[in-house]
């Protein structure tokens, strides 16, 4: 198995870091082909505006599409951005790889980012929150597995999942686990 890494601009090696302990092989992608044969993609927090013009520069964001059809990608905070289907504050262009409207920011500016406890699906997992968005809105097919306060923090549809918080900045390999899960379980193209 092989997870792919966008690694245009961001927190990329954290990620990198907690799979080669989970024993799994860590492709960086810059480039169109870096996507080739790859299981499953991580697209990293960071600041999406500048994600996507690298990656529109190097080529990479008309592959994703079609490349989300087939292996399962996990958006981290801008990551998540990237791959919701609507973004706001301000509008930006998206993917749409899930059915999900984000709110960019919407915890404030730097200060409020902040450090809490994720209530998910198999229990609480501490989580850092740094200029994340809000999921505002999401489609019917879309799955909560984790909330802080109340408010959706972690969904899930189909072969992918976003997380507005970073768990590759915790020591508990839990979420990407959980990503590990989901690339077993794809069948690409269904
Ligand atoms: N604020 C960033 C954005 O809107 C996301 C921050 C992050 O990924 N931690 O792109």
């Amino acid at each position: 198995m092989v997870i792919g890494i966008l690694a245009l601009q961001g927190c990329v090696e954290p990620h990198a870091e907690h799979l080669r302990s989970l024993g799994i092989s860590v492709r960086y992608v810059r480039l169109p082909s870096d996507l080739d044969g790859i299981d499953g993609l991580i697209l990293p927090g960071g600041e999406s505006t500048t994600m996507l013009k690298l990656a529109r520069v190097f080529g990479v964001w008309e592959k994703l599409l079609p490349l989300s059809k087939q292996i399962p990608f996990w958006g981290i905070c801008a990551g998540s951005i990237l791959m919701a289907t609507q973004v706001e504050n301000p509008e930006q262009e998206s993917l749409g790889v899930i059915d999900l409207t984000v709110r960019r920011n919407a915890y404030g500016r730097q200060l409020e980012s902040f450090q809490g406890n994720v209530d998910t699906d198999t229990g609480p997992e501490a989580a850092v929150f740094i200029r994340a968005p809000k999921f505002t809105k999401f489609g019917s097919t879309v799955k909560v597995a984790g909330r802080v306060n109340g408010e959706a923090v972690f969904l899930e549809e189909g072969r992918h999942m976003v997380t507005a918080f970073h768990p590759e900045m915790t020591d508990s390999n839990w979420c990407h686990q959980r990503f590990l899960a989901k690339i077993s379980a794809n069948t690409p193209g269904l």
